[in-house]
């Protein structure tokens, strides 16, 4: 990048190229935003009120090239023809974030990881908040980082990051970094490697200091691998389920408590989130909430009255004393593994839609143990058959969600539970995630 750019080209009119675009000419900047495709009418009506130059349905490539500051939405890929013919151009483009935290000098605390990112981002919000400190959330998730620094009136920013914004960015250095866990997803755009997707989670280290913290789950066999050949200058706080030396946090199976910075303790049956993978996020907004001195007794109360966000792990209604529970947002194998293993009662599980490359044989042992009756909801269900047939015998399929909850209900009895966590996209029948868990409320609550 030019020092003294001026002229910045936003690729991609969503949350976050619109947020860079209004902080952009908020600071001076000529800003031109381009999306391949159509803007959504909020959006163009937003930078039409601002003064903000844009184009759809394509690139005018030599303004593009003619830029002092490209910013890229994370939506596109770098090994794209558009980005690779910008880079040959000799510029990189960067991401949002990158670009917003030029702006600020408040503390940000930055969470990556495959799951758990917009739970816990919104935790250590709420932790934070409640504690009676300035802060605002946003990032991969919500209002872009942009977006709030133009008024930049927070102390803090707990910013949600996708794999996607750390490939493009260079300069940005986290207060507190958080790596919650590496598991397959995405793979599509990492030559299916592992390794590689990891090493662009890794960036969220990059640029700490000793002044800073690193909160990372020492569980986590990906992170393990990649901190081997890794240089940390933050301070490291590592939780953990199983070891209970860490200095983070851990969690003790036997009395179920979790301790936090070996200060905090509280049993796990107090934390308003249940189920192993949020005890971990607890853990974490526990540490991030000691971190920046806040009381136990805060800290407590917070992690307790927190109300979870919607379509993770959400409970919807109790119909003649069967539980219903939408968990649209998992759509790989990992989030959903933790969402059975959360499961107290026999569970009629809805599953199915986009398969990202799943291998379901790791889901068996808890389907065998939890799962009484499955309901495909997909176009193409036939992996999900083979995978479960020797171990339930009811599985039924569908593509519509009403008669999912309708399969649900006539399976499940009192004090059983209908749990739609897909493992899987959404794309085949719904718009987006979100569609597919607000179908699947509406569809419970007309029982
Ligand atoms: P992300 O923002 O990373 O996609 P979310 O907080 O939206 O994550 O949660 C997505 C799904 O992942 C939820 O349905 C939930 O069941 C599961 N999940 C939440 N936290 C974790 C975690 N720490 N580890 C594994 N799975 C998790």
């Amino acid at each position: 990048m030019k020092e003294e750019a001026k002229n910045i080209v936003i690729l991609g009119a969503g949350e976050s190229g619109v947020g860079a675009a209004l902080l952009a000419k908020a600071k001076g900047f000529e800003v031109l935003v381009s999306d391949a495709g159509i803007i959504k009418e909020k959006f163009k009506t937003e930078l039409f009120e601002n003064g903000i130059l844009f184009e759809e349905n394509g690139h005018s490539m030599e303004k593009v090239l003619a830029a002092d500051l490209i910013i890229k939405s994370p939506g596109i890929p770098n090994s794209s023809a558009l980005i690779q013919e910008i880079r040959k151009a000799g510029i990189t483009p960067i991401c949002d974030i990158e670009f917003a935290s030029r702006y600020t000098n408040a503390k940000l605390i930055a969470i990556t990881g495959s799951n758990g990112k917009t739970t816990t981002t919104y935790l250590v919000h709420h932790v934070l908040e409640s504690g009676g400190l300035k802060v605002e959330k946003g990032g991969n998730v919500g209002v872009s980082l942009a977006r709030n620094v133009i008024k930049d009136e927070a102390d803090y920013y707990v910013i949600e990051l996708s794999s996607f914004q750390l490939e493009d960015m260079y300069d940005f250095k986290a207060d507190i970094a958080i790596l919650l866990n590496i598991t397959p997803d995405h793979l599509d755009r990492y030559n299916d490697s592992i390794t590689e997707y990891g090493k662009a989670k890794m960036r969220i280290i990059q640029n700490q200091t000793a002044d800073d913290v690193f909160i990372y789950n020492a569980d986590d066999k990906e992170i393990k691998k990649q901190l081997k050949s890794l240089e940390i200058k933050a301070q490291t706080f590592p939780f953990s389920l199983k070891d209970d030396t860490v200095e983070g946090g851990f969690y003790n199976d036997e009395d179920q408590t979790i301790t936090i910075k070996n200060k905090l303790t509280m049993s796990i049956h107090d934390l308003a989130l249940k189920g192993k993978h949020n005890v971990q996020n607890s853990l974490v907004a526990g540490i991030s909430g000691r971190l920046v001195e806040l009381r136990k007794e805060n800290i407590r109360e917070s992690l307790a009255d927190f109300t979870n966000v919607e379509h993770r792990l959400e409970f919807v209604a109790k119909v003649n004393g069967i539980q219903f529970i939408n968990d649209s947002k998992a759509t790989n194998i990992n989030s959903t593994w933790y969402a059975l293993e959360s499961m107290q009662s026999p569970t009629v599980w809805i599953v199915g839609g986009v398969d990202k490359g799943n291998d379901y044989d790791e889901l068996l042992p808890l389907v065998q143990e939890k799962v009484k009756a499955i309901v495909c909801l997909g176009k193409n269900n036939s992996k999900i058959m083979d995978a479960f047939s020797d171990v339930v015998d009811t599985i039924v399929e569908t593509q519509s969600p009403v008669e999912a909850v309708g399969y649900g209900y006539q399976f499940a009895t009192k004090d059983e539970t209908v749990l739609l966590s897909p493992a899987c996209a959404s794309f085949d029948l719904f718009e987006n995630y979100e569609d597919r868990g607000q179908q699947f409320k509406n569809a419970v609550r007309s029982l």
